[in-house]
């Protein structure tokens, strides 16, 4: 506490001092007081300065994949100055890939970090802040709407949910040290750069079903590899994977490692009625056992379905005015980066003509 602010509140108290006997007497009894009373001040200074005061914002976007940004990048020339929300994976999924070789604009292809920062600086040259934390909690319910990212509440008239969701991976260490390096969990995404290779599959529903079937196109040899006795898929998926050549179905089986140093060679499988170990030589292996729709934070906010994807209705608009979806987050079927920006880019329309019609 500056000494200064003591003195000084001293001669304000003995100034005061109606009937003052004494002079120095006021004077010390003065300093005492003013000491405890400036020390209290300085406190609740402090105790304020902490407390941050609520931001309001037209729009918050959480997620900072394509879906996100695209939002950014059209309600910014909208002039509605939007907050991006970026997430545990600021840039989302594709920072976790090198080549992507389908976005339009790219003929040379472009490794996902960089798309994304391109993204990332577009949104901001329009005027987004961008903040890389994560939506902790949200209330949907209220008016104006309220976002709590980190530890920090924000209130807005409008929000754009482009969370995203999550592949689930095996939880092999190999797993992760060989991702992009043969591991995916995309064969629209890496089909392609497998072609004459032998790859496997690891599912039995109809996303492996029909990853497998679209394998076929670039590798030579797919095998299918299912945990249990019996596939989950659909009956007329399952029938053309069947009727495939290039395609293996091999049951009771799993993957207890994956072989290789710097790419993919192998893998370690288990027949797990007869406890038989084998290496299957591949050069890559494709994991189709599901996603997890990042939508925790929504629930008991936001319908969601069975699976935890959120529940749209008209494309990208919810129960709630002014809440909208974007991307992989209500999206299990096509699962790109351009169906994400595209969606983003809806739900920012929507989001702009929302808010002026609110004025
Ligand atoms: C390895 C791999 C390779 C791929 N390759 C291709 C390809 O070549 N071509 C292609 O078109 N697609 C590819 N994809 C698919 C593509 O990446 C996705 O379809 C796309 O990224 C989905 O975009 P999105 O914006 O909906 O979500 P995501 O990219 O998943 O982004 C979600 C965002 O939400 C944020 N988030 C999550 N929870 C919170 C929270 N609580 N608070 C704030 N933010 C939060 C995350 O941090 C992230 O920024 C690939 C995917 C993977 C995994």
């Amino acid at each position: 506490m500056p000494k200064e602010y003591s003195k000084s509140l001293a001669n304000c108290l003995c100034f005061y001092n109606p009937q003052p006997s004494d002079k120095n007497t006021c004077a010390s009894n003065a300093m005492k007081k003013a000491l405890i009373l400036a020390q209290s001040l300085f406190i609740s200074s402090m105790q304020c300065a902490t407390i941050r005061p609520m931001k309001h914002h037209k729009l918050i976007i959480i997620g900072s994949g394509p879906a996100g940004y695209t939002a950014a990048i059209y309600a910014g020339r909208a002039e509605l100055s939007p907050l991006v929300a970026a997430g545990p994976e600021p840039g989302g999924q594709l920072t976790t890939t090198t080549e992507v070789e389908n976005f339009p604009g790219f003929p040379n292809g472009i490794v996902g970090p960089d798309l994304m920062q391109a993204m990332r600086d577009q949104a901001t040259k329009f005027g987004t802040e961008v903040v890389d934390a994560s939506v902790t909690k949200v209330n949907l319910k209220s008016t104006p709407l309220s976002i709590t990212i980190g530890d920090e509440e924000h209130t807005t008239d409008c929000v754009i949910i482009a969370t995203g969701a999550s592949a689930l991976w095996l939880g092999q260490t190999n797993e992760q040290r060989l991702r992009g390096k043969g591991v995916s969990a995309c064969a629209t995404c890496d089909g392609f750069f497998f072609k004459g290779k032998a790859v496997a599959v690891v599912g039995g529903g109809d996303a492996a079903m029909e990853e497998a079937t679209f394998l076929t196109k670039f590798a030579n040899h797919v095998t299918v590899l299912v945990r249990s006795d019996k596939l989950r898929a659909s009956k007329p998926m399952i029938k053309r994977a069947e009727e495939n050549p290039k395609i293996t179905i091999r049951y009771n089986t799993v993957v207890t490692d994956i072989l290789g140093e710097a790419t993919v060679t192998g893998l370690k499988l288990k027949h797990v009625i007869d406890s038989t170990e084998e290496e299957l030589p591949v050069g890559g292996l494709f994991l189709a056992i599901g996603h997890r729709p990042n939508t925790d934070v929504f629930r008991d906010q936001l319908e969601l379905d069975q699976k935890g994807y959120i529940v749209i209705q008209n494309q990208v608009l919810t129960s709630i005015p002014g809440v909208f979806v974007a991307g992989d987050v209500a999206d299990y079927r096509y699962r790109q980066a351009i169906t994400a920006a595209g969606w983003g880019c809806m739900a920012a329309l929507e989001a702009e003509k929302f808010l002026s019609h609110k004025e």
